[in-house]
């Protein structure tokens, strides 16, 4: 009998596997932990154990895990920054694995090395997965060229891109000049991956309202190339009709500070129609606003942005980790929800409180 706390319940039959995914991540947290240098050193030379073990460390929560994930991060930092961040969102159902599966091979076989990250947002609340990770992209995963990373599965939305961004930097040190980041379009995670990427592509479905699709105008006002999916069989009309609807509602848009014209497109994932033109666009995109400066000014703004995230959630963690807080908060939400207290001075009293500690 192995010396576990799962096994103090003996003659209870345990069922074969209480959830799946707990099997691959404790293999991952298991994996023992290196000396700062070895990730150094096996990321710069492209070692994909390693760096899925670095990522892991950022990742978790451990401090000493923490420590270790720093130093590899400021290591890498000079190396990053040479990638294309192409951020891809869209409904569930609107093609995104198979897309991203397509696509992705597509440039591998131009010769680039793709990363595909991903932001939840449903791990936050359920720990479940909306983007779900089983079989998706099989043919990418077993790609010598590319690298697949499902999302972080714990935290907050700001804790869980701040893990992404981070492990961004690490990718593009290991060499990958392209990577995808994936989120689902919902709502803030888009913002979320819109600030770590260069370019942002929206994958929207052909007959079905903006409604219908729950993708907000916000977001649309976002996107940098609309890409009406499903473009084959039957549904090739019903597409083309799409893109000139989705195009005329991009001109109306406000011009973006890229220089750039955002535009609509179709595709085919499953016939591999329409990618050629997609990554043409992406690269159009690069010229322009490398060209013009766009792009460093906005890889400047973002790490602005996440230096503020990251101050924010620190300091955010450190007040509501703090044993005083965890132990006087719920008399005070208790207090403001009888309307005993008003929630300012509640939050006064409670951020006084922490001072003081
Ligand atoms: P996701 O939830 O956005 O990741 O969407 P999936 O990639 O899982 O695709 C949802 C469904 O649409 C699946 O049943 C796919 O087989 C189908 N699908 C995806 N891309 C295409 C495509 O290019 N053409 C057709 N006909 N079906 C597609």
């Amino acid at each position: 009998m192995p010396d576990s706390a799962l096994f103090v319940q003996q003659g209870v039959d345990q069922p074969p596997v209480v959830n799946p995914k707990a099997s691959s991540f404790y293999k991952r947290n298991q994996a023992p932990v290196h000396a700062a240098q070895t990730y150094i050193d096996g990321i710069r030379s492209g070692n994909l154990s390693l760096l899925s073990q670095a990522i892991t460390l950022i990742e978790s929560t451990r401090a000493d895990h923490q420590r270790i994930a720093r130093k590899v991060l400021e290591a890498c930092l000079p190396l990053s920054g040479n990638s294309i961040r192409v951020g891809i969102t869209g409904v569930p159902g609107s093609g995104k694995s198979t897309f991203i599966e397509a696509f992705g091979s597509y440039l591998t076989k131009e010769g680039h090395r793709l990363a595909v990250l991903a932001i939840d947002p449903s791990s936050e609340r359920s720990k479940g997965s909306i983007l779900g990770d089983k079989t998706r992209m099989e043919t990418l995963s077993g790609d010598p060229h590319a690298f697949i990373r499902p999302s972080p599965n714990s935290g907050s939305l700001g804790g869980v891109a701040r893990k992404t961004r981070e492990s961004v930097i690490l990718c593009e040190a290991a060499g990958y000049d392209v990577v995808f980041i994936e989120t689902v379009g919902v709502g803030q995670s888009e913002i979320a991956v819109h600030s770590m990427t260069d370019f942002f592509l929206l994958l929207m479905l052909s007959g079905a309202g903006d409604e219908l699709q729950g993708i907000k105008r916000g977001i649309m006002e976002m996107a940098d190339l609309i890409v009406i999916t499903k473009a084959d069989g039957s549904n090739v009309e019903k597409a083309s009709l799409a893109q000139a609807l989705y195009q005329n509602a991009l001109h109306l848009f406000p011009p973006s500070a890229s220089g750039w014209t955002p535009q609509a497109l179709t595709a085919s994932a499953i016939e591999h129609r329409g990618l050629e033109e997609v990554l043409q666009k992406i690269r159009d995109y690069f010229s322009l606003t490398k060209a013009n400066g766009y792009m460093q000014h906005k890889r400047r703004e973002q790490a602005r942005y996440w230096m503020q995230q990251t101050i924010d959630e620190t300091l955010r963690d450190r007040f509501f980790k703090h044993p005083d807080m965890e132990r006087l908060l719920p008399a005070y939400e208790q207090k403001v929800l009888e309307g005993k207290l008003d929630s300012f001075a509640a939050a006064s009293a409670l951020i006084q409180q922490f001072d003081a500690s």
